[in-house]
């Protein structure tokens, strides 16, 4: 965790009363149900010191732009391995193919992409100067899609129109870290974000997310009764989100499978609820990457339950099954648009297709 010299902020002792007096005053979300721990919307400005200060300790999230490329050798270049015995052929004959095709399915690509990806690259190393390694490279990229829109569809900090942003998945993928890594993101671009802790089935799923927020002082709407209503609290969250004119609301949602038709209405009643106070900005599916093609199944369920905008894939540090990003792109036909690439606060990434190549290569 990132707690830089700056990030220890100080308030004039005038200031925090005056934000003190001015939370508490609030009308918030009059729910029997729902709580949400009072802390600052925002980071406080640095530099506001002055005498009679009172400590006000906010991580300073780690800058976005640097975040995948200093981590890219977590993707420990499994695929690059297995293929250094076809970069390193002169003739490409069957066995070759074969190799390709081997490495491709055992990084868990999928059948349909791993057979595009060969297709592209017979044609480059047939038709052009350029070497098998040049021609897998270009050829993965090309289906990775790296034009494909991956930005967070939240608005502009500060633009007063709130974004709700729904996180789905499967219980222990890592949702709960997913949101609460994400509110750092968003705290790090300017962002002002109130969380809500909609996963009610796990009791301990609403105290991690309020630690995560406590750390870049970010609320978190929760309820302090076990198997509260799920919808209850979304909606809670989002309107409290709104009556404090925040930029966006991130919903951590419950993810048991057992019963689909369950899970699925869950899903389909927190969406409306939310709808209710603003449009929903984002659905995103927090995936496991170590689960390989078994999440697909997963990933279809969700994505009949509600309409996905985007995918996280958490765990990729240390997979060799990386290529699980081109398949679920594929299934979904939505963009993958951050990876989780560690357990520390600042391991989730914005995804790079470039950076990606590199990191699958090992280059
Ligand atoms: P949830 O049940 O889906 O909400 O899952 P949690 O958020 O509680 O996470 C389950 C576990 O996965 C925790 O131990 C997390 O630290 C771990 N985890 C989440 N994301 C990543 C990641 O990108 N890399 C690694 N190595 N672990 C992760």
């Amino acid at each position: 965790m990132v707690v830089a010299a700056a990030g220890v902020v100080t308030l004039g002792g005038a200031v925090a009363a005056w934000l003190k007096r001015s939370r508490a005053s609030r009308p918030v979300a009059p729910s029997a149900q729902a709580s949400r721990t009072p802390v600052a919307q925002k980071p406080p400005e640095a530099g506001s010191t002055g005498p009679g200060t009172a400590t006000v300790a906010v991580d300073v999230p780690e800058d976005l732009d640097s975040r995948f490329s200093a981590r890219r050798g977590r993707l420990g270049g499994a695929l690059g391995e297995r293929l250094a015995g076809f970069f390193g052929r002169r003739e490409l004959g069957q066995d070759a193919w074969d190799e390709l095709e081997e490495a491709l399915l055992l990084a868990d690509v999928g059948a349909a992409v791993t057979e595009q990806i060969i297709a592209e690259v017979r044609a480059r190393v047939q038709g052009g100067d350029e070497s098998p390694k040049e021609a897998v490279r270009a050829a993965i990229l090309a289906a990775i899609d790296p034009d494909a829109d991956r930005s967070l569809h939240v608005g502009a900090p500060g633009a007063g129109d709130l974004a709700p942003v729904l996180v789905v998945g499967v219980n222990g993928v890592g949702k709960t870290t997913t949101v609460g890594k994400l509110s750092r993101v968003l705290v790090a671009q300017g962002y002002s974000v109130v969380l809500g802790a909609a996963d009610t089935f796990r009791a301990a799923a609403a105290d991690q997310l309020e630690t995560w927020g406590a750390h870049v002082g970010v609320t978190t709407v929760r309820s302090d009764v076990e198997g509260a209503d799920p919808a209850s609290v979304a909606f809670d969250a989002t309107r409290t989100a709104q009556r404090e004119g925040v930029d966006v609301v991130l919903i951590d949602t419950a993810g048991r499978l057992q019963n689909k038709a369950g899970l699925m209405d869950q899903l389909g009643k927190i969406a409306r609820v939310v709808t209710k106070v603003a449009p929903i900005s984002e659905a995103l599916l927090v995936l496991d990457a170590t689960t390989g093609q078994n999440g697909l199944a997963q990933a279809r369920v969700f994505a009949e339950a509600v309409p996905l905008t985007g995918i996280v894939l958490t765990k990729m540090d240390g997979t060799a099954k990386g290529g699980i990003v081109l398949a679920v792109q594929r299934v979904l036909g939505v963009p993958v648009k951050f990876v989780g690439l560690g357990e520390g606060a600042d391991d989730l990434a914005p995804f790079d297709a470039e950076g990606f190549v590199d990191g699958l290569l090992g280059d």
